[in-house]
Formats: C-alpha cells, structure tokens, sequence
C-alpha cells in the first residue's frame, strides 16, 4: 500500500542493516535518498538494483510534493539518509511533515542511530538526555548556544563534524565546569572505533593527543549539572563536616 518508510541505516558497519530494512528496500518502488551514490552502493552490496530519488536538505520541500504524488499513486517509498536514522539530524522531517499533511501513511523502520549507540556505551545518566545535535559553526553562535545548557541536569548529546572537534571541544571546555565527565565515541561500529570517558579538563589534550582523532566521526557526551538539590545536600554536608572538626 502507498506508504512512506523511513528506513534506518548503518552508520558504519553494513551488517548492521536490519532484516526488515533490506525486506522493505527490496519491495519499495523507488528510494529517496540524501546521496544517491552512497545509498546507490548500499543497496548493491545487498544486491538490490532500485530507482532512487535525491532527497537532501536542499531540495526537501520540492522532492516532498513529488514524493506525496508517488504515494498517491500507489507507490511504496522508502526514505534513507547517508547513515543511521533520517530527520535525526538530517534531512526527512519536511518530507515526513508533508506526507502526513496529505493524510498518508508513515511508518518507521527502526535501526541504528550514532546518538543512542554512544549513549548506550557512555555509562552516563542516560534515562534522560538531551540532544543538542551539531553546534554551531562560529565560535560566538557555539557560546550563545551553549549558555542556556550550563545548568541542564539531563546528559547533553552533541554531533560534531570531523574538522571542528577541536573548536567543538574547546566551546565545551569554556562553557562547562571542568570536572564534568565527558564521553568521546568516535568512528561507531568502524574499524577504530574508540569510546573514551574523562573529564572536561582532560578532554582538549585527549583529541590533541591523536592527529587521527581529528578526522574521525564523534559524538561527544557531557555529563549534565548536578541537580540545584543535590548540590545544597553536597554543601549541606560539607558545612556539617567542617562543624564536626571543629567541635571534636
Ligand atoms: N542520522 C544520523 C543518526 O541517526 O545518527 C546522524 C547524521 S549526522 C549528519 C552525522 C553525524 O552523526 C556525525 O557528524 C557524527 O556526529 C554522528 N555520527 C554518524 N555516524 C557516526 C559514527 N559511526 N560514529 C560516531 N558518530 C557518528
């Protein structure tokens, strides 16, 4: 029936596709995809030959009417982004947006994401997050994006391009306190994968140390404030502490 998937795909390793993503690839009609070449050489490694359509960020609001049109005429649509789940943080909600507007059927294969597979391996608080997704490309955008998160309780979740971890780093060093811990997963399920836990402070001279580490894939965690509460009981008995010493 005339439906627009949203396929989940790898974000490194390919057999981390799902049986129901390759199932449902192999029926769809006709594949929009962010980079029609990357998915293009997906799609052969499973030995799937399909009509694919570009769907990226600079044509999403067109590529939605003709995708709505697709489905109207009964076709099945499948939906991927280069890597991991689409409209996080790529390109799909305007298509999904539209699809829905025109009273038609959205389903959601699900499947990998870099977010909730670092989150997975971080060992921070992880019952509540927030997902801040990539920073801002200039240094005062970061800073002002920045500001309003110093007192989030939740884990923060960044994405961070390869070439701006180190100004990523270095925004998150001058926004936050320094004993913060912070988790680096870098190249997920890839060949160098790397999860790497510190503190704040230790965190500039940790991407420094590895020229590599500047040209991998990173999502970088930060542990969120400790709770206005929490904070007065550590003051509450580091108070008491001082009183007991000296009374004794
Ligand atoms: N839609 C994707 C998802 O569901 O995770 C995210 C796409 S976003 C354009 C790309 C960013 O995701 C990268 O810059 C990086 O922050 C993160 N990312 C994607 N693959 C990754 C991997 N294998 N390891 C670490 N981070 C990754």
């Amino acid at each position: 029936t005339a439906t627009l998937y949203v396929v989940a795909t790898p974000i490194g390793n390919v057999t981390d596709i799902t049986l129901r993503a390759l199932h449902l690839l192999a029926l769809a009609d006709v594949v929009a995809c962010e980079d029609t070449r990357k998915t293009g050489a997906l799609l052969q490694r499973f030995g799937l030959s399909k009509s694919t359509i570009a769907a990226h960020q600079h044509n999403e609001r067109e590529v939605a009417d003709k995708i709505v049109e697709r489905l109207r005429a009964g076709q099945r649509v499948a939906l991927v982004s280069d890597a991991g789940t689409p409209g996080v943080s790529d390109p799909g909600a305007r298509i999904v947006d539209a699809v829905r507007a025109a009273g038609l059927n959205v389903v959601p294969l699900p499947g990998p994401s870099a977010a909730i597979t670092a989150l997975s391996a971080s060992g921070l608080v992880n019952d509540r997050f927030h997902f801040v997704g990539f920073l801002p490309a200039k240094a005062k955008g970061r800073e002002t994006a920045l500001a309003p998160l110093t007192r989030e309780t939740s884990t923060l979740v960044f994405y961070e391009a390869p070439h701006r971890i180190v100004d990523c780093v270095e925004a998150l060093v001058a926004a936050f306190e320094p004993t913060r811990q912070v988790v680096f997963a870098r190249e997920l399920s890839k060949m160098f994968e790397e999860i790497h836990r510190c503190t704040l402070g230790e965190a500039l001279a940790w991407v420094k140390a590895d020229a590599h580490r500047e040209k991998g894939e990173f999502v970088v965690l930060v542990e969120g404030a400790v709770a206005a509460s929490d904070a007065e009981d550590i003051e509450a008995e580091r108070v008491l502490q001082i009183l007991l010493t000296e009374c004794s």
